[in-house]
């Protein structure tokens, strides 16, 4: 079992946290409601830190020549600028943040399904995007996760989430702790497989310079190789990566393993591979048998078990 890191997330204080949506109400969201508990929460309603009253009138995005605005159609009130505003300030202010958490088509928080206008007052509709918030945290935090409730109904969107948010608050705290390279190859070694499901390229990159790093430039290396470690997990794993990654596990364990087990093994793959079965059991598999051979390097790898096991809904 491994010993989680507490994230440090942004959340969107309507989602589950406060009443501060445009009708007064909240958002009750079963997964936010069961991941808080394990994360450091930091609230924000951008609206409401721009003047915005609860309850109050609709507010739109509306698509400028080259950007976006943020206005209120009813009252005539346009945000921009002073949404724009409060966000760079805000988001300026935050020391090792993990992760944001926003509400799905909000004029502010959408990271998805925003509905954009091609005018302040809101009369054509233009498409969908997202909301000015989201636009700079996005623009700001480019290698983080950021996502919204609506895209973590999505089981692979969720489960990749999960896997960074909990993998980016590890990184931040060991970055904190690491003195010694002795100390950053050991994170380097427990992440292997995590980052080869995710970018042989980069690890092989991260392998080379976690090699050629010396004491004295400790915290360059440590500064590099944190900015690789975000950039190689960044993008979801596909299914040929993920059967790669399982396969070189095997690795580890076949030789100890009689026919059938490996047959059972080989099947379990196969029908994750064609989408019949979830990833988890070819995992299951592997830790079980780590933990009978007792395989201390395997034991250890972040692959096996990324998040906790009680958020995989
Ligand atoms: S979506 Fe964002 S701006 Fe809208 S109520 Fe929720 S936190 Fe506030």
């Amino acid at each position: 079992m491994r010993n989680f890191p507490k994230p440090r997330i942004v959340v969107s204080a309507c989602l589950n946290l406060k009443p501060v949506r445009y009708n007064g109400q909240e958002v009750r969201d079963e997964f936010v409601l069961k991941l808080l508990p394990y994360c450091e929460v930091l609230e924000v309603c951008p609206e409401v830190a721009i003047g915005l009253g609860v309850p109050r009138e609709r507010v739109i995005v509306y698509r400028r020549e080259n950007s976006f605005g943020l206005s209120q159609p009813s009252t005539g009130l346009e945000l921009t600028e002073k949404m724009e505003s409060f966000a760079e300030t805000f988001l300026k202010t935050l020391q090792g943040v993990d992760a944001f958490l926003l509400k799905s088509k909000s004029p502010s928080c959408g990271v998805s399904n925003t509905k954009v206008y091609r005018d302040p007052e809101g009369r054509e509709f233009h498409s969908k995007g997202r909301g000015l918030f989201a636009l700079k945290v996005l623009d700001r935090f480019e290698y983080l996760p950021v996502e919204d409730e609506g895209r973590l109904k999505d089981k692979e969107i969720r489960e990749h989430f999960l896997t960074r948010l909990f993998s980016v608050a590890e990184l931040r705290e060991n970055k904190e702790r690491i003195n010694r390279i002795s100390e950053l190859m050991d994170f380097h070694q427990r992440n292997k497989y995590l980052l080869m499901a995710h970018s042989q390229r980069k690890l092989k990159e991260m392998g080379r310079l976690v090699a050629s790093a010396k004491e004295e430039n400790l915290r360059e290396t440590l500064s590099l190789y944190g900015s690789l470690f975000l950039q190689a997990i960044r993008k979801k794993p596909s299914r040929g990566q993920q059967v790669n990654t399982l396969l070189h596990i095997f690795g580890h364990i076949s030789r100890n393993l009689k026919e059938r087990e490996k047959a059972h093994f080989f099947k379990l793959v196969e029908d994750y591979k064609r989408g019949r079965l979830d990833k988890r059991l070819p995992l299951e598999f592997l830790k079980a048998y780590a933990y009978r051979f007792e395989n201390n390097y395997l034991m250890a790898q972040t692959y096996l078990e990324p998040y906790p096991e009680e958020l995989m809904v």
